[in-house]
């Protein structure tokens, strides 16, 4: 396992919210953070059907480009009666010509569990990936998840994405309705970044 030993790290992501958590959590240990869409940097296509692959492309684009360490997410929900779907698909699912809605994404992914009279619980994964990648190719891999079941109707209006239909195990209340400090205690962002500070930062 390699340790992380510079100073800075390029966060390989266009994503604000994303580069402010990461930035957070690295804080302790004296790291700076920029971001990849801070250095201007486009972003790679992502042609691989799995996070780790997806994750890979990122993490490796921006360690090239900027010469430095670079730590790349890759998320999403699995359905276990879909199998797996939307997976690496999540934010696929959400697209519309007019920006991203997942209103319609959740709406659609639990019709699809309708339409096959999917048993209960419909249960699901959040999964995360996280790859940290330096400029001789070399890279480290830590993947985090938490499980829980797709619910319906959608509950809650503190999260983002498919948080208010995904209700983890344990709670009878969905990501959406969970306070940010709760959620992030226990998601799979923070399952993975344990794995990371754990092997990499200490
Ligand atoms: P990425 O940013 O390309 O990795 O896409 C991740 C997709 O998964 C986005 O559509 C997010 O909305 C969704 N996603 C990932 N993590 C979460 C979460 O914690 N809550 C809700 N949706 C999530």
């Amino acid at each position: 396992m390699r340790k992380f030993d510079s100073k800075k790290l390029v966060v390989a992501t266009h994503n604000a919210g994303k580069l402010e958590e990461i930035a957070r959590l690295m804080e302790p240990y004296g790291i700076q953070t920029v971001s990849a869409g801070e250095l201007g940097y486009d972003e790679p296509v992502e042609t691989e059907d799995n996070f780790i692959g997806n994750a890979r492309i990122k993490a490796h684009y921006a360690a090239k480009k900027s010469g430095m360490p670079a730590l790349a997410d890759d998320s999403g929900i699995a359905v276990n009666g879909l199998n797996g779907a939307p997976g690496v698909y999540t934010a696929d699912w959400s697209e519309t010509p007019n920006g991203r809605d997942f209103v319609m994404a959740m709406t659609k992914t639990w019709q699809k569990l309708e339409d096959i009279s999917a048993p209960f619980p419909r249960t699901a994964q959040f999964c995360c990936t996280l790859v940290l990648a330096w400029p001789d190719g070399h890279d480290e891999v830590f993947e985090g998840k938490i499980n829980g079941q797709v619910i319906w109707p959608m509950k809650g209006d503190e999260g983002h994405g498919y948080d208010p239909i995904f209700q983890p195990d344990g709670y009878d209340i969905t990501f959406g309705e969970m306070d940010r400090w709760e959620k992030n205690k226990i998601s799979h962002r923070a399952d993975a970044f344990r794995k990371l500070v754990e092997d990499c930062f200490k």
